[in-house]
């Protein structure tokens, strides 16, 4: 079987997963909007993480921020002065590129070993590698670039009425600054002492150059964030433990090892604020690409607003006397992009006795978008299935569907993913149990409706 992002795309927009944006418009490149069943597994997805990360972490609160905050946070985080992608444009075809990847491709391709990270490149040190490799427009293949400019990646809109420099605030490229500006009211307001985290999950904004590959970088997306303060010199450590612990969610959720790999950033791609940082990255149909960036911040953004803001950022740690700036540890995740990774993941063909074929998506029970198909096996028995639904929606979210011929009906719930389907059938009113069926295996069995919630029970955690 062959996994495309053509056939998972495909499937995602016929089955209300996610639609392209303001489709009746013609579009609005690069959005998209999730549908009935893709609503519900983003939102699983962002449940599963806070329900591991906050709920169930003695360490960590959680917090929801405003997207729009004081100019002042994107001069302290450093995103007015240098939040920027290299731009150039092809003068034959008019095509837009990123440079740095433009050459991290073209090195890939030609296999060219690279000096470090394209990440911290100059622009003309980026030139000249285009140049001396004479590298291809990838649209037309000529060689007639533009010269590389900075582009800066905040969204930029007015506060009031007014059109001035005076009203203009920036859509949040993170969560992150929300967190570092409420450091003190949460420590306060939470009593917590360090170590402690704080984390986010909400909307953040990018005018990426080259958003693309479905949802994977798009402009507008979710991020679930996370900075946990602890003492410096225990810095280390605590990027060991969370890495660790991101690992083992994505795990626990159903990604397989050899889907995924973690890639540690060696001293010349490292920000020079930070002290460790690892990616984890999922291997997607069109290639390997980062999910969770993993960084030791140090002190450096609560350094810098405090410098910024002129307030005291520092911690006093009663246990030891003494005053300082925490170190942060921030495990930065895409909602979006998990989740496409989710639906890449859970995506399979499986050829069937008798050589027909079923697309079914395997997702993890807890992330499943329907979690019990209820299917009357005629429209005559509806008036009791319909009870079982009322009673397991009260828990699950659950799909009533009593069209077309059970084995379509079935397929249909094995290509959104359903894990179990009852049904109800003629032996029902009898027996006073039903059959249910599993997704993954395709066995039934029979139940009695009274158990049907115990059967359950336990089914759906993770
Ligand atoms: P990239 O190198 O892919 O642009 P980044 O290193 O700039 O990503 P971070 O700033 O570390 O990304 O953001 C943390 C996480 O937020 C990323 O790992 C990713 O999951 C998600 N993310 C970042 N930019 C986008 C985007 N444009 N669309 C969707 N998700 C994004």
């Amino acid at each position: 079987m062959e996994k495309t992002m053509e056939k998972i795309q495909a499937l995602a927009k016929a089955r209300g997963f996610i639609y392209p944006g303001s489709e009746i418009y013609g579009g609005l490149a690069n959005t998209w909007d999730y549908g009935n069943l893709g609503v519900e597994l983003k939102n699983n997805v962002k449940q599963a993480w806070w329900q591991k990360f906050i709920r169930e972490n003695k360490y960590n609160v959680g917090i929801d921020c405003a997207i729009l905050m004081n100019p002042q946070t994107w001069v302290a985080s450093g995103h007015l002065g240098s939040f920027s992608d290299p731009l150039m444009d092809c003068k034959e075809c008019h095509e837009r590129f990123r440079a740095d990847q433009l050459i991290e491709k073209f090195a890939e391709e030609n296999s060219i070993a690279l000096d470090g990270s394209v990440d911290g490149w100059s622009n003309e040190k980026m030139q000249a590698f285009i140049s001396e490799h004479s590298v291809p427009c990838p649209t037309c293949g000529k060689h007639n670039f533009t010269d590389i400019r900075q582009f800066n990646l905040m969204f930029k809109t007015f506060q009031g009425v007014t059109e001035d420099a005076k009203n203009t605030v920036y859509l949040r490229p993170e969560t992150a600054q929300g967190i570092f500006v409420n450091f003190k009211n949460v420590q306060r307001t939470s009593r917590k002492k360090i170590p402690f985290g704080i984390g986010q999950v909400g909307k953040s904004f990018r005018n990426e150059i080259t958003p693309g590959n479905f949802t994977f970088r798009t402009r507008e997306f979710e991020q679930m964030e996370l900075e946990f303060f602890c003492e410096p010199d225990t810095d280390l450590e605590w990027f060991a433990y969370w890495k660790d612990f991101c690992i083992n969610w994505l795990q626990t959720l159903g990604i397989k090892p050899d889907e995924m790999r973690v890639r540690d950033h060696d001293k010349e791609e490292l920000s020079f604020y930070s002290k460790a940082t690892s990616d984890i990255e999922f291997l997607f149909p069109f290639g390997w690409g980062e999910l969770w960036g993993i960084a030791d911040r140090t002190n450096y953004d609560l350094s810098r607003h405090a410098e910024t803001s002129g307030e005291d950022m520092s911690y006093f740690d009663d246990t030891k006397n003494e005053k300082y700036i925490p170190y942060v540890i921030e495990p930065s995740l895409g909602a979006d992009r998990v989740t496409l990774a989710f639906l890449c993941s859970a995506y399979d063909e499986e050829e069937l006795e008798g050589g027909d074929v079923r697309t079914v998506m395997h997702f993890h029970p807890a992330i499943a978008p329907v979690k019990i198909g209820v299917l009357p096996l005629s429209k005559k028995l509806g008036e009791q299935a319909e009870k079982i639904y009322e009673t397991l929606s009260k828990t699950y979210n659950c799909e009533y569907d009593d069209r077309g011929n059970i084995g379509k009906r079935y397929r249909r719930q094995d290509e959104i993913g359903t894990p179990y389907c009852i049904t109800y059938d003629f032996d029902s009113e009898e027996d006073g149990a039903v059959t249910v069926r599993d997704r993954d295996t395709m066995e039934q069995e029979r139940i009695k409706i009274e158990d049907l919630p115990k059967y359950f029970e336990g089914k759906f955690t993770f």
